[in-house]
């Protein structure tokens, strides 16, 4: 963004479309003195007080009304971007609030670029990098825990711990620095154990925050269920039998999911993510085949996996082998495996085809049997989990925070590395400088432009 930060800017704050009100906001050195000017009420904006609300009508060059509004009134710094600031309710409709904010532009105020709000409170130290991203994952929030866990953000719960683990290794660097200035004389002035610890508590700081992405991860954007099993085994039906809708097509005829369908769903404040897969089978249809190796694609990327088999048959080969792999080879992953169909089932093949482990389900999508409870394993799976996982008070849900952080431990534990091999000092410091570096670009110590556009040009415009 290369606009200049002086310019007073203006933009719509509400999504567009007929509302009650709009809100146009308005920041910058000229914004309380360009509104008041298009401005005809009781009170003169340009002498109230700070965090006042006036009632009034909004007046073009042609001297007629556009529209009664309320504006309400901040003073720099107390104010979302730390400039002087108006906040214009306006009737909301499309029309009327295009004719607010033109006659507004008159004044020579300029739109804001997407974001520009929020890039301003941060460069004008109203919040840090982490909490500006907090805000526009708030806004996309879509379940209770992912509203509670950017709500935390941006309160500033993940920036304390940022700042802790940073001043300690700032400690760290200070001890080393002190024994380079006075290496030529050839003084041992550092407490050796003194660094060593700290760089080992840093560690284990990185490492607890970077475990909770992975259920910070989930949180955010919800759990990737994948329902996967073979053709006509139910799995359309049980997707629609959770989500009480029929939204997936539901037939007789095998292999006709080809494509996945995704759906959402919110238990107990967590967004699940179900995933319907093509069927598991061999085939030599070529638009099946492309089908089931995007199964398989969706099967590695889920964080649970619901494999409804249709109790009437035996264990194909195909889910013996996904059960087999997801159970062995990815002890992270959860297996459920849903006999479904149940109200068609004979006992005498049900001994048979129980999986080893895992869990184990009853269902039939057609009579609604066992689908309050697939639902309540899943939550109850998922929640007791992240417990499990959870030490820290923070959760990582940026993948941009656990890069940066996952890049600091690697420099630290080369740090680290040298320093218990004797290296020299400048090298041990200078990985140092880049883990504290690393740590400080989640908060915004460290800013590069291609930050900033990457993080601000996701905003709207009027955020
Ligand atoms: P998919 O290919 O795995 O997605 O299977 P579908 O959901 O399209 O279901 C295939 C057929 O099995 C349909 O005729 C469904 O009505 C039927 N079906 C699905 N679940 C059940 C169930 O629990 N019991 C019975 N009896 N039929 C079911």
């Amino acid at each position: 963004m290369k606009e200049n930060l002086k310019d007073t800017i203006i933009a719509i704050a509400t999504p567009i479309g007929e509302g009650a009100i709009s809100v146009i906001r308005v920041s910058g050195d000229m914004a309380i003195v360009n509104v008041a000017r298009q401005f005809e009420g009781k009170s003169d904006l340009t002498t109230t007080r700070s965090h006042t609300a006036h009632f009034g009508r909004i007046i073009n060059s042609q001297k007629e009304i556009v529209d009664e509004v309320v504006c309400t009134v901040f003073r720099s710094p107390k104010s979302f971007t730390g400039e002087d600031m108006v906040e214009i309710g306006c009737h909301g409709g499309i029309h009327v609030t295009r004719r607010v904010m033109e006659c507004l532009l008159e004044t020579g105020m300029r739109p804001a670029e997407p974001g520009e709000f929020t890039q301003r409170a941060f460069l004008n130290g109203k919040i840090d990098l982490s909490q500006a991203e907090a805000i526009a994952d708030l806004i996309k929030a879509q379940s209770d825990k992912a509203q509670k866990t950017s709500l935390n953000q941006l309160q500033g719960v993940l920036s304390k711990q940022i700042h802790m683990v940073r001043d300690e290794l700032v400690q760290a660097l200070g001890l080393l620095e002190l024994e380079l200035d006075f290496t030529e004389e050839n003084i041992e002035l550092i407490d050796k154990q003194k660094v060593i610890d700290l760089f080992k508590r840093g560690i284990s700081d990185l490492s607890n925050l970077l475990d909770t992405y992975q259920f910070g991860r989930i949180w955010k954007e919800g759990v990737k269920v994948a329902l996967i099993g073979a053709p006509n085994a139910g799995k359309s039906s049980l997707l629609n039998a959770l989500l009480k809708e029929n939204r997936a097509i539901v037939t007789d005829i095998p292999g006709t999911t080809r494509d996945y369908i995704e759906e959402r769903m919110i238990v107990d404040g967590v967004l699940f993510r179900l995933i319907d897969t093509a069927g598991l089978r061999k085939t030599e249809n070529q638009i099946e085949k492309e089908g089931v190796l995007r199964t398989w694609d969706i099967v590695n990327k889920a964080d649970v996996i619901v494999l409804v088999h249709d109790s009437t048959k035996l264990l194909s080969d195909e889910e013996l082998e996904l059960l087999e792999t997801e159970q062995t080879v990815n002890e992270k992953k959860m297996v459920i495996f849903a006999n479904n169909k149940i109200d068609l089932k004979n006992e005498q093949q049900l001994q048979k085809i129980g999986p080893k482990n895992g869990i184990f389900l009853e269902t039939s999508a057609l009579n609604n049997t066992g689908i309050d409870n697939l639902k309540h394993t899943l939550v109850d799976n998922i929640i007791s989990k992240a417990r499990a996982t959870d030490k820290e008070s923070t959760t990582i849900t940026n993948e941009r925070h656990y890069s940066a952080l996952l890049r600091a431990k690697e420099s630290l534990s080369c740090s680290l590395e040298s320093l218990l091999s004797g290296e020299s000092g400048e090298f041990i410091a200078q990985n140092l400088r880049a883990a504290i570096d690393s740590i400080g670009e989640i908060i915004g110590v460290i800013t590069t432009e291609d930050i900033l556009n990457s993080i601000f040009s996701k905003f709207c415009i009027g955020k």
